[in-house]
């Protein structure tokens, strides 16, 4: 495929998150993508069945307490005391801020479990990511349909959005070339992938339906709880699903108001691409 050129928004310094920031100490979020596939490196060193590896990780992320106790109980060490204390050790510099969220946070809010999102549940949604990433790459590709959708809060604040429903969502104008929502959306369409702002669709109903349609593969874009929740979404309909995470968790639901944010294009274009990353064949 010849890929012509995109030059990349600017906005590439550090963005810090209610809750996580996958910039960490850094100025960039390599150290970020350094770390995690070393992580599922080395866990799938200790289980080398991926599969079998994301489901106790996804089992285990709904246990809070569970996960809690590992950090502190040494008897008997299981896969998940070695993942949730080496996970701990390798990705805590991005959660910095989520023990003092949740103790400000307002019992009120108890209805969005998302906002009450443990550190240790950080840590495990982001090796899941990444072999659900490792997983499905392929699989992704050799979709006859390839969707995504981007979160709306990665759009150009500073003026009008002009987005407009167009199909199943709202579809990107391209007005502005500081919008990060713009630049995605080129890489995808070179990339055969129709991008969507993910703003009305139900994806619990336009799944399965087009899923019966076509074989269908789905991308997703979105701060860590709720990426999580996509790809879970995506895989019970047995849909191919690769998932990149925003570089924090800025929107007015974590923070009051919408913030600036960005998102890896290297690591996008890398998991479109199919390189670089484990890549692991399986058959559905
Ligand atoms: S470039 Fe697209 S998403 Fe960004 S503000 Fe314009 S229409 Fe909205």
């Amino acid at each position: 495929m010849n890929l012509m050129k995109i030059n990349l928004p600017t906005l590439d310094e550090p963005v810090q998150g209610k809750t996580y920031s996958l910039y960490g100490n850094s100025k960039t979020t390599a150290d970020y993508d350094h770390q995690i596939r070393e992580l599922a490196d080395i866990c799938l060193q200790k289980c080398p069945d991926i599969q079998e590896l994301l489901s106790q990780i996804q089992k285990a992320s709904t246990l809070k307490r569970l996960l809690r106790k590992q950090l502190t109980h040494q008897d008997a060490p299981s896969l998940l005391h070695f993942i949730v204390n080496t996970a701990h050790t390798m990705l805590a510099q991005y959660t910095v801020n989520v023990q003092n969220h949740l103790q400000h946070l307002s019992i009120l809010k108890f209805w969005d479990r998302i906002l009450f999102t443990s550190e240790e549940q950080y840590h495990l949604y982001m090796l899941e990511i990444e072999l659900v990433n490792r997983i499905f790459a392929q699989s992704f590709q050799h979709a006859n349909q390839k969707l995504a959708f981007l979160p709306h809060c990665l759009r150009d604040f500073s003026g009008h959005c002009r987005s407009a429903k167009d199909g199943l969502d709202y579809v990107c104008r391209g007005c502005s070339p500081k919008c990060f929502i713009s630049h995605i959306s080129k890489i995808l369409k070179q990339h055969d992938v129709v991008p969507y702002i993910w703003m009305t669709a139900r994806l619990q109903s336009l799944l399965p339906k087009l899923q019966k349609e076509s074989s269908l593969g789905v991308l997703g874009i979105a701060c860590l709880p709720e990426l999580v929740r996509g790809i879970r979404l995506c895989m019970h309909f047995k849909i191919p699903v690769i998932g990149i995470p925003l570089n924090a968790n800025r929107c007015l639901r974590w923070m009051g108001a919408f913030y600036p944010n960005s998102v890896n294009l290297e690591q996008l274009e890398e998991v479109l691409g199919g390189k670089a990353r484990k890549i692991v064949q399986i058959t559905t």
